[in-house]
């Protein structure tokens, strides 16, 4: 980490090229400049017939399909449990629908991700030994669920995997070292776990899943050591409820939003509230894997996203693509605010 120290100069002038250019477009009008500095990308179906007009362009409905897989023992299932978090498929239904709302809310209606629910059940008795590792498990629950399911039917990127896989333990209060949490990948399926109590099951923090989500679909971890980005995202902080947005980085990287690239000072540069629009600026620096990307944040007056602090305005992103949030410089850096203007705020939209 060390010898990246050196790179700071170039920081430096290229903060004073982006002030340069936030003067630029002042008149926008900036009233919080928010603190800033700044994969795998599926490429899924297109539904046929249905489309939706967004920005005045007609675009098709992305039809996004993943598997919730309870995991039940032979001496253990999803039912058995009687206390706090999932007790039955319907509890499980429950939760997958407020996810599938977060996620076309997410994608301004331009994605429809479909949870389909699948049952395996274990060859072994519910108890720390059942598995070796939490390796061992997912692989035991990914092998069955092979079994059951065209795995075609639910890569839709062509990856020879299933993108997205849910796997729901019925552990019936039980905890053991296998059923830790988190995204990982199998030899059939991205998958991420939850025990059917876990803590976020019974928070009702269904941000935490679709933070998961992300995962599967190649998005990082926006939150660690060097972590800024906090309630802009939930890659960054993923337990509100209702749950965050996404920030211009990862709808970039989802397929969502192409920037606008802008190269040299350049005046009247518009930007939209990226809560109702995909708008964003890329500011390249003389590093290949640098550059600031802009965007416009408001925040909603409820629902998805209204869980922040009531800033709103400019979210200048440092990017430094060959990073992640622990080392500094980190992946996703938003720069500290320098000065306030007091123009009149007329960006969103
Ligand atoms: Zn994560």
């Amino acid at each position: 980490m060390c010898g990246l120290k050196g790179l700071y100069p170039i920081y430096i002038f290229t903060f004073y090229f982006v002030l340069g250019l936030l003067a630029a477009i002042s008149p926008l009008g900036i009233l919080e400049v928010l603190a800033l500095n700044g994969s795998s990308t599926a490429q899924p179906n297109q539904r046929e017939n249905q489309k939706v007009f967004y920005d005045n362009f007609e675009m098709p409905v992305i039809e996004r399909r993943g598997i919730a897989v309870i995991a039940d023992f032979q001496n253990s299932s999803l039912e058995d449990w009687q206390g706090d978090g999932i007790q039955n498929v319907a509890d499980l239904r429950a939760i997958l629908v407020q996810m599938e709302a977060h996620w076309q809310w997410l994608s301004r209606n331009t994605e429809e991700f479909q949870w389909h629910i699948q049952r395996v059940r274990l060859p072994v008795d519910l108890g720390p030994a059942a598995f070796g590792s939490w390796w061992e498990f997912r692989e035991a629950v990914s092998r069955q669920l092979e079994q059951q399911v065209n795995v075609a039917d639910y890569d839709l990127n062509g990856g020879g995997f299933i993108d997205s896989v849910w796997i729901v333990v019925s552990n019936n209060g039980q905890e053991y070292e296998y059923m830790i949490g988190g995204a990982s990948i199998t030899s059939v399926a991205n998958v991420f776990v939850d025990a059917q109590n876990s803590t976020s099951v019974i928070a009702g923090a269904f941000g935490n899943f679709n933070h998961e989500l992300g995962h599967t679909l190649g998005l990082p971890d926006l939150y660690g050591p060097y972590g800024t980005i906090s309630y802009l995202s939930m890659m960054a902080d993923s337990w509100p409820v209702p749950p965050s947005d996404l920030t211009a980085y990862e709808r970039v990287k989802l397929g969502w939003l192409s920037p606008r690239v802008i190269s040299e000072t350049t005046s009247n540069v518009q930007l939209s509230s990226a809560d109702k629009h995909f708008d964003a600026v890329l500011v390249p620096t003389i590093r290949d894997k640098e550059y600031f990307l802009i965007e416009n944040r408001r925040r909603p007056d409820s629902g998805f996203g209204s869980v922040a602090p009531p800033s709103n305005g400019l979210a200048v992103y440092q990017v430094f693509e060959i990073s992640n949030q622990t080392l500094d410089p980190p992946l996703l850096k938003l720069q500290r605010k320098r000065r306030k203007t007091h123009t009149l705020d007329r960006a969103g939209q």
